[in-house]
Order: structure tokens, then sequence, then C-alpha cells
């Protein structure tokens, strides 16, 4: 049993029983690691070296690391905007928490360990393609600032799983703030088990929030620090064109993670209406719009709540409804603050937020007009402002279509400089460090991930995995070396690209 995995401290498991079913995860026929997060073992003070041989059986749910209890956890969720009361971790296993090295409680599960009791028609399998893609995502999320769940490592379970063909097999091991989604609260309250739900939010209470812990509102509290986390982050996934894809409420997590990554993808060409999920046919999960499924969520976990804000229904209601309603300003200070920043503007005074926010639409409707590529769009702002327009130009299909906004921009970024004294120069290369910080070079390009993922389950060759991944841990590093990994798809390839839940 190897003891140098890591230290656990199980609270869920221990505070909260019956919340979730103890459960073995079934043992991989042939384990094989097929990827370590270095880094994020550091952090978690897992001894990979100490593992050694050890680390592909734990890493497949062979071996059980000592002080690990493994459960499956219980939610349900609404999918697709009809309500699943019972759900739950299909095919996941929650092996404990740890502290991490700077003291953060931080969830380690297995993913694609086999069935559970929560695992309905499902094989509780997950295949190699599917994992890795959970990898780059995350790793390129994590890269970008944005917070995310992280793959610390993927096993190869040497079996096939049966997919639309075979496909080789995989488990993940996942690093999660914690597990609570919306859909934890959404099972309870459909049970009317109101302990239970006071226990749950309790104890999301002092994992998430301890400073709400003696509030005698603690609960309005715990819900308005939620809205508060899911609007800095779906203002982040909009910043960088991410698309979750299927922002079901099994999939928000009250940590304010981004989590379960399926069929995600990042924006090429800016359109709002951008869909990629093979199974979202009605685009409820389009790009555009995240900001307001993000909203009906959190009314979903608001109901949810509302036994615990008031014994008066009337008053939770009113209560619930105050909160919910803060969400689109949230929303759009979170988004003006990234905007600005992948303007290269620094001035963020409220009087000048109307004005700072249409420059920023109006340039994303450039961008659409003209079919526009999201990420280097923005990122070709910091040449144009070190005064090398060229390559913004070339973007356009007409050289002169963004000659009309880039002279609103310049006139802000010039009254913005000639009131902060500074040498022209020194702001001009200041801007463009700042746009360069806030705006990737390198995102997740659906070819390259696809690429890297066919070599790797097809031929068992990660060398293409492994190249990507390297990118997308610097993004915003512009080396020609990175150069190929920034070139959009070919039109054509985005615009047949599906990708797929991978259960
Ligand atoms: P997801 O679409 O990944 O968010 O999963 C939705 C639900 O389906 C969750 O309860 C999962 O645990 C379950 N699930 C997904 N894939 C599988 C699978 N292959 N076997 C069993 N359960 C699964
Ligand atoms: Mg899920």
């Amino acid at each position: 049993m190897p003891q140098s995995f890591a230290r656990f401290d199980n609270t869920y498991a221990r505070e909260l029983e019956g919340f979730y079913t103890p459960w073995q995860p079934a043992p991989a026929r042939e384990p094989k690691l097929i990827y370590v997060n270095q880094p994020l073992a550091l952090e978690l003070s897992i001894d990979l070296t100490a593992l050694g041989e050890a680390a592909s059986n734990v890493f497949a749910g062979n071996t059980v690391p000592e002080g690990a209890e493994p459960i499956a956890q219980a939610y349900a969720g609404h999918q697709f905007g009809g309500f699943s009361p019972r759900l739950g971790d299909g095919r996941a296993v929650l092996l404990g928490e740890v502290l991490d090295r700077h003291g953060r409680r931080r969830d380690i599960a297995l993913k694609g360990s086999g069935r559970t009791p929560y695992a309905r028609n499902g094989d509780g399998k997950a295949a190699v393609g599917p994992m890795l893609r959970e990898v780059l995502l995350g790793e390129a999320m994590h890269a970008l600032g944005i917070p995310t769940t992280r793959a610390l490592a993927v096993a190869a379970s040497g079996e096939q799983v049966m997919r639309e063909g075979a496909l080789p097999g995989a488990v993940l091991t996942r690093v999660a703030a914690s597990h609570i989604r919306v859909g934890t609260f959404e099972y309870f309250a459909a049970r009317q088990e109101h302990d239970n739900l006071r226990r749950l939010a309790d104890y999301t209470i002092r994992r998430h929030d301890p400073s709400l812990a003696q509030r005698p509102d603690r609960y309005a509290a715990l819900l308005e620090a939620v809205v508060e986390r899911q609007a800095g982050l779906i203002a982040r996934w909009m910043n960088v064109g991410f698309i979750h894809g299927v922002m079901n409420t099994d999939n928000m997590a009250l940590s304010g993670e981004t989590i379960d990554f399926g069929p995600c993808a990042f924006l090429e060409a800016y359109d709002p209406a951008t869909v990629f999920s093979s199974i979202d046919t009605h685009g409820r999960y389009a790009y555009g719009n995240q900001p307001s499924i993000g909203q009906w969520n959190l009314t979903r976990l608001a109901e949810a709540l509302l036994p615990l804000l008031d014994t008066d229904v009337d008053k939770a209601v009113a209560s619930a409804t105050d909160i919910l309603n803060t969400f689109p300003d949230r929303y759009f200070r979170h988004l003006l603050q990234g905007q600005r920043a992948k303007l290269g503007l620094e001035r963020a005074n409220e009087a000048e937020a109307e004005a700072d926010s249409a420059l920023a639409a109006d340039w994303l409707s450039l961008l659409q007009a003209h079919k526009v590529d999201f990420t280097l769009g923005w990122r070709r702002l910091a040449d144009a402002a070190a005064g090398e327009v060229g390559k913004l130009r070339s973007l356009f299909d007409e050289q002169a279509a963004p000659d009309m906004w880039l002279a609103r921009w310049q006139a802000r970024c010039a009254d913005e400089d000639s009131a902060s004294g500074l040498e022209p120069r020194a702001a001009l290369a200041g801007r463009a460090a700042r746009i360069r910080a806030a705006s990737p070079f390198v995102i997740a390009r659906n070819h390259r991930v696809e690429e890297a993922l066919a070599a790797a389950s097809v031929d068992g060759n990660l060398v293409p995995f492994e190249r990507l991944l390297g990118a997308l841990q610097q993004p915003f590093n512009e080396s020609p070396e990175l150069a190929p990994y920034a070139e959009p798809a070919p039109p054509a390839v985005t615009a047949c690209y599906k990708t797929f839940c991978g259960t």
C-alpha cells in the first residue's frame, strides 16, 4: 500500500454520511501510466519517485492508497433543461481530500474507474482520447488563469471500451477544490430532505466560504458568493472564447471552478451562436448563451436553497430573487474588467464603463462581420498598440475594415496616456505588453486537439499530445516554435467540427 501518496483527510466521507455510497474502483487489466502532472503532484506533496512502479496501479484504481476512503457521490441535475433526480458519480469515485502546499483542501477523484450504483446504463469506463482531452483543456484553462479542476494523471487501462467502435480505455485522476455541484443541492431539495440540505450548505460554507459561517444570513450569503464566483468564471470563459458545451446543473461547481470537460472547445472565428457539441442540437449551450445559462443554473440552486433562506416562502423567494438579480451586473463588471485588459486600458472609471463596454462590443461585432479569428483578433491589438497595424489588418477580408474602430480605440488610449504623464513610447510598449498578458496567442485549437488525441488513441503515439500540452502551458508566449499552434483551423474543418460527450 503506497504510503507516500498523500496524506488524506476526508471530510466529505466523514461528515456527510448518507450523501454517497462507499465504493471501490474496479481494477484495470493492464494499467500503464500515460500522463502525470508533475507540477500538480508537487503542489499536492505527492512523491512520484517514491511511488515508482506503484503509480500506474494507484492512478488506474488498482491500488487504493492508504488513507483514501473511496465514495461515489450522489447528485441530481437539470440536463438540457430537464430534471433528473438521481445522477451521481456513475463512473467516478472520490478517493478523498488532501491539503496542498498552500493549505488548500483539494479532492482527488478517479474517473472511468468502473460502474457505480449511479451508473444507470453506462459502462463506468472512459476512453484514452476524452481523458487526454480533459488534460489538455484543463491545463489550458489553468495556464490562462481561469479557475479549473485539473488532471493529475491518466492511466491507460489496457482494456477496450465500446463507443461507436472499440477504443482504448483509460482512467483519469482529477483534482478539484471540491465536487459539490448545483446538482448536489438539487438532489436533497427534490427529496425534501431539509436537514440534509442544511448539512450540505453548512459543509459547503465551511469548505468554500468559512468567513460566512457565523452570519445569521449565511445561506443567502452562500448563494451570493456562488453567484459572484460564477459571474467571474463565465466572464473569463467569454473573454478567452471558451465554450463549455454542457452546462447542465450537475456540471456547475459551487467552488467556481470549471468542471466536467466533455464537449468543450474554443471559438475560432467569432460568432456568438457557435456550438460544437454533437448533442446540443438546439444550441442551448452556444457560446453566447453561457451567461444566461449561468443565471438559469444559479436560479436552480436558489430554488434548492429556498427552505434554508426563510421559513416564510414569500420572504425566501424575495431574498433569492434579489441575489439572482445581481448576476447580470456582476457578470458585466467582470467581463468589462477583462475586456479593458484586452484593450490595453488601465483607467477603469465607472463613468467610462458604458463607453468602454461599447468599444469592446463594437470590436466583437467587427470580428463577427468579417469572420475574424477571435483569439488572433484580440492578440493583434497588441501589435497595433505598438504601432504595427499590418498584422491586424491582414486578418480582415478588407484591409481597411478595422480602421474606423481603431481610430476610436487609439483616441481612448491617447487620452489615457496623456493623463498618465508617461513618455509616449513607454506608454505604447506598456500597452502592448498588457494586451499580450491578457489575450493569449495559443489556445487549444480544435484541429490540434483532434490530431493529438488521434495519434495517442489510434497509434499510441503521445508525442503530438505532449507537444500540444507544452504549447498550451505557455499561452501568452508568442515564440516562433509556438506559431503552428496559434494558427486557426481551416474554416471548412471548423464548419463541420463536432465534439462528443465522451461517455
Ligand atoms: P456528464 O455528461 O459527464 O456530465 O455525465 C452525466 C451523468 O452520466 C453523470 O451522472 C455521470 O456519472 C454519468 N455517466 C457519464 N458517462 C458514464 C459512463 N460511461 N458510465 C456510467 N455513468 C456515466
Ligand atoms: Mg458531469
